[in-house]
């Protein structure tokens, strides 16, 4: 019997350990070198850059069942050209067989277990990884970006990491015995079954609270300090602030005297304990001030001619990986930059990764929050991706009781709950309701106030735990894995290669799929009407079933639909193998997306499961047909019918889309499915057969193996004083306090903003916590929870000083992509502009000591603010010049992004290209970023700018041919294809240039597609739109935007 609040006995769980979710990773050929392709493959379309032999080795999917034998073509003579009956027309799937269904499915009633949304079911029985046990620095190599150590050498590879011990994470056991502890539980009955907002919720809404105060503006401020603070140019002084600006701690304090005290938690003078209050760090302010052409009176000059470009703020990329500990000396440790290298050490509070604040000390008021411009809120991320070098998340099995959590908010027991009363009682940090401490879980004190076996209890002092979810958070038995692929036929999609690529993309990953019992797959494609296919091995050949009604669908054959991968990993292969054939002349332009996703749903009903959708024109006829929005002249965005989404939600099927397109699909409709159900949007416009299929199966070979969990509910608590005010991104949320995520992954992250209903007592902590109910991949039901505890502040500068500009500027541009459909552009813009003023002004007014209305004065944690604000608007999605489809793929993009690739996305990263060989490596194989200027692009350079999601490669027109040669095997400019795919030529520079690549594909965790571009074409002016600090059609230089938001605060000034 477990030991409550334990480790579980014995050994971590036979299956599963989250972290080693992440050895998936190595499933992601991103950072491989071109691969010839398989000769046997040939068939099947154009040869995709990345090969696929690495596949078989070390894959927790795959490796266990490997397939050695997978297929190569079918032998001769087997694939049917018709896979369907003689007796159907000419085109295979005109008319209705006379073996097709006709009546309707039963048993798609209601929701499974009774409840769907808390049903849960697993995925196959994976054989997982190597679990190699919980060694803190696991070696695995890992598509984080390797760590870049000050190795003398330089040289650097494609090898695991350099981490280890040495760097000084204690690798002591983790799993203490458990023989300390009392062996049975002896805890009451299970409460009875609840549903699952229960689990997550409970009582806590009900708890009486003050009325809401005023609530911050829906679109308030952002940042923080991204970068390094300023290695920086002279014009940039770091100054200590001293200690007394206007909102200094005296008046202030007076106010919180007002406030009814949180649960009191003493501290004073006792050693560092988890629960105790922090002191208020040092008052130091730093501060980065600019003189922006100012004249004698004072006065902002209007030329920016006196500010020397070279010294205004810049993002400097850190060379070195931190280290980071999340709390020090008993206080909260703020954060690295999201977008440094840094390895956590989860010391109390949960890794940054799982969870950031926009400000890393929690302004004590709602006055004191509007006063400073900022807003507060928290991205969560709750299964992101951990760094290879870090300690996995410990998973405690509580028996049959269940995790330890406050009888009245439901919070989970954490780090920051305080035992009283010689342990016998608990405070809970989130309502500071006094508990009983079950009794099987009490322990003594020790004398500086903690448990005595804090330290052996993870849940005791780690910011991040698993636990093993009980009986109670279950409906139904685990489902099974199931992967059902939609792939669009009409004419359009095989005239491109559309349905070619897919099919090859969905063969080759399906091999990485676990062979065991619970791998279910599906297969249909669509055009005006729906072609499922019976994949049950007693069939020769699959056999074709059409549904042709498609204003009121319905599914054929049901159990057949849907069959266990290991039943039919031969037929599918020929199936897909025959598909593009079968179907090479079909003349029905027509899609009937709508239809066809409902019709798959349908067959998923019973399970749920992931949806794999290939779509490459606008769905036309059928169930939610959509017109050509963009050709009607309206460039707003469909905020259509969710019922459709909803009931999706509700059944546990997760819907993700690949746009394989050349035309104007309406990605703003199509997109409400995926970003309700916890799916995504991938887009490939315009489509190349040449270029894309790579990506295409890459993508969709992360999207199936990385780490991932289903039929999840999340909810985000605070301590009293705060309240959560909305939550946004990919889910479904039926109830105020919860989401639903039929599917999330590590990649997805949500946006929890927060407001005050009461006043923070200075001194105090203020905690967060984030619940996750899922399902793993291996089929266990986990409650993965995260706790964050950060000081209380009375003092305006101390936000400023704490203001997480990554986090911030994150939470910006979530909240501009969700206002782009309902507010006119320029006005977004604007928006965006005069939130950044209103921040740095009031730090002008308030914080800054220099006293010279001349100089533009920026907190230095923010100093980058103004940069990112611009880049913002000048970017695909706020820009006036984009395609409707353009802009609503970029929201569809931004809604679920994380904090690390968020920068990137609006100010991305550029490098050159033609130097590379002559560079010396400094650790990184990534050459140092360049400025977004045309200035630093020269005629006879190259250069590479990635964003996260594209890559682009620029070719001056006046570049050493022999450099282009080395590269591109081209002798001219003029050569440049369009459609191309990078190749790995026998010299030096070519080497380097695919290193890099694979590096940056690496960092990103995306298989970024490549496109050349040159001067004078609309690849070249792709490419110079992303010049974000000049001036052009789509806005102000940098420089210019300094001027104009100096003289807006001077303007507020006065
Ligand atoms: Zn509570």
């Amino acid at each position: 019997m477990a030991t409550p609040g334990g480790p579980r006995p014995g050994s971590i769980p036979p299956n599963y350990n989250p972290n080693s979710v992440s050895d998936n990773m190595k499933n992601l050929q991103i950072n491989r070198p071109n691969q010839p392709p398989n000769p046997a493959n040939a068939p099947r379309g154009p040869p995709p850059s990345l090969g696929q032999q690495p596949q078989s080795q070390s894959q927790p999917f795959s490796s266990p069942f490997s397939v050695p034998n997978r297929p190569g073509p079918p032998p001769p003579g087997v694939v049917p050209r018709g896979v369907v009956p003689p007796s159907s027309g000419p085109t295979p799937h005109g008319t209705l067989p006379p073996f097709m269904v006709a009546n309707r499915p039963v048993g798609a009633g209601g929701p499974p277990g009774g409840n769907a949304s808390l049903a849960s079911r697993p995925m196959p029985p994976v054989p997982v990884p190597s679990t190699s046990g919980p060694g803190p620095f696991a070696s695995t190599p890992s598509p984080t970006p390797p760590p870049v150590m000050p190795v003398g050498s330089g040289a650097m590879n494609n090898g695991p990491p350099m981490f280890g011990p040495p760097h000084g994470t204690p690798g002591g056991p983790q799993y203490p015995s458990s023989g300390v502890r009392p062996s049975a539980p002896t805890r009451p009955p299970p409460p009875p079954p609840q549903t699952m907002s229960s689990f997550l919720g409970g009582s806590f809404d009900n708890q009486p609270r003050g009325p809401p105060q005023v609530a911050p503006p829906t679109f308030s401020a952002p940042l923080r300090a991204g970068m390094q603070p300023s290695s920086g140019p002279p014009t940039f002084s770091s100054q200590a602030q001293p200690q007394g600006p206007p909102f200094g701690a005296q008046p202030w304090q007076m106010q919180s005297q007002q406030n009814v005290p949180p649960p009191s938690i003493p501290c004073s003078g006792q050693p560092p304990r988890m629960y105790g209050m922090s002191p208020p760090l040092a008052n130091q302010q730093s501060m980065a001030t600019i003189s922006p052409a100012t004249g004698p009176s004072g006065n902002a000059v209007s030329g920016p001619s006196k500010i020397d470009p070279n010294q205004i703020p810049r993002p400097v990329p850190s060379s070195s990986v931190l280290l980071h500990e999340t709390r020090q000396g008993n206080q909260a440790n703020p954060p690295p930059p999201a977008t440094s290298e840094f390895i956590v050490r989860d010391t109390g509070n949960c890794s940054p990764r799982y969870m950031r604040s926009t400000i890393n000390q929690i302004p004590c008021t709602a006055y004191l929050l509007n006063t400073s411009g900022m807003q507060l809120a928290l991205l969560v991320q709750p299964l992101a991706l951990p760094h290879p070098s870090e300690e996995p998340i410990q998973i405690v099995d509580f028996g049959e009781g269940g995790p330890v959590r406050c009888s009245r908010c439901k919070g989970y027991i954490n780090p920051f709950m305080k035992f009283v009363d010689q342990g016998k009682r608990f405070i809970c940090n989130f309502c500071g309701f006094t508990d009983e401490t079950p009794r099987e879980y009490q322990c003594n004190l020790g004398p500086d106030g903690r448990r005595r076996d804090a330290d052996e209890r993870p849940e005791l002092c780690r910011g991040t735990v698993e636990f093993v979810a009980t009986k109670e958070f279950l409906v139904r038995e685990p489902m099974p894995a199931v992967f059902f692929f939609l792939i669009d036929v009409s004419m359009n999609a095989l005239q491109t290669g559309a349905v070619a690529g897919a099919c090859s993309a969905i063969s080759r990953v399906v091999a990485d799929l676990p062979e065991g019992p619970r791998t279910m797959v599906g297969i249909a494609t669509f055009d005006s009407t729906i072609q499922f296919y019976n994949l049950k091995r007693a069939f020769q050949q699959p056999l074709m079933l059409i549904v042709p009604d498609i204003e009121d669908v319905y599914t054929p054959l049901q159990t057949d639909v849907i069959v266990q991968l290991s039943e039919c990993r031969q037929h599918l292969d020929l199936l897909l193998e025959s598909i593009p054939t079968m179907f090479q002349n079909n003349k029905t332009a027509d899609s009937a997306f709508g239809a066809g996703v409902k019709a798959a749903f349908l067959a998923m009903k019973s399970t749920g499961g992931k949806l794999l959708v290939f779509q490459s024109v606008l769905p036309s006829v059928g169930i939610a047909a959509l017109s050509g929005r963009e050709a009607e002249g309206r460039t707003n965005i469909y905020v259509g019918d969710k019922t459709m989404a909803i009931e999706f939600a509700e059944y546990q099927v997760s819907v993700d889309v690949f746009i394989t397109t050349q035309s104007y699909v309406d990605i703003a409709s199509i997109s409400v499915i995926p970003k309700m159900t916890g799916g995504q949007i991938y887009y490939y416009h315009p489509f190349s057969a040449r270029s894309d299929p790579a990506k295409l199966y890459n993508d969709l070979r992360w999207n199936v193996t990385r780490p991932q969990g289903f039929e999840a509910v999340m909810r985000v608590r605070c301590s009293q004083g705060l309240q959560v005010q909305e939550y946004s991104g990919n889910f479904c949320k039926r109830i105020p306090t919860d989401v639903d995520l039929p599917a999330v992954d590590c990649d997805k992250s949500i946006m929890v903003s927060l407001k005050h209903d009461d006043k923070l007592q200075d001194g105090t902590e203020c905690s967060f916590q984030c619940a996750l109910l899922y399902t793993s991949v291996y089929g266990q039901r986990r409650i993965r929870v995260s706790t964050l505890s950060l000081p209380c502040t009375p003092t305006l500068s101390n936000l400023f000083r704490s203001a997480d500009l990554d986090t911030q500027f994150s939470c910006f541009l979530k909240q501009a992509a969700n206002e782009i459909p309902f507010t006119p552009l320029l006005a977004v813009r604007d928006r965006v502009t005069e939130l950044c003023i209103s921040i740095l002004h009031s730090y002008r007014k308030y914080c800054a000591t220099v006293s010279s209305s001349g100089q533009l004065i920026l907190p230095e944690a923010l100093k980058l603010l103004p940069l990112y604000t611009l880049a913002l608007t000048k970017s695909i999605g706020l820009r006036s010049d984009g395609h409707v489809d353009d802009r609503s793929f970029w929201i569809n993009y931004v809604t679920p992004l994380s904090v690390q690739l968020a920068i990137p996305l609006v100010y991305p990263r550029m490098i050159s290209l033609h130097d590379l060989h002559t560079r010396e490596t400094e650790g990184s194989v990534i050459p140092p970023p360049i400025p977004l200027s045309i200035e630093h692009v020269s005629d006879d350079g190259i250069y590479l700018l990635e964003n996260g999601e594209d890559c682009l490669i620029y070719v001056g027109d006046s570049v050493d041919p022999d450099i282009t040669q080395k590269l591109f095997g081209i002798s001219s400019v003029g050569e440049i294809h369009s459609q191309f795919v990078l190749e790995q030529y026998d010299n030096p520079l070519s080497k380097k240039l695919n290193e890099v690549l694979n590096e940056i594909r690496s960092q990103r965790c995306n298989y970024l597609g490549l496109k050349l571009c040159k001067k004078g074409d609309p690849s070249g002016m792709s490419f110079f739109s992303y010049m974000v600090e000049d001036k052009s059609q789509n806005g102000l230089s940098y420089v210019e935007f300094l001027v104009h938001v100096h003289r807006q605060i001077q303007s507020k000034m006065t």
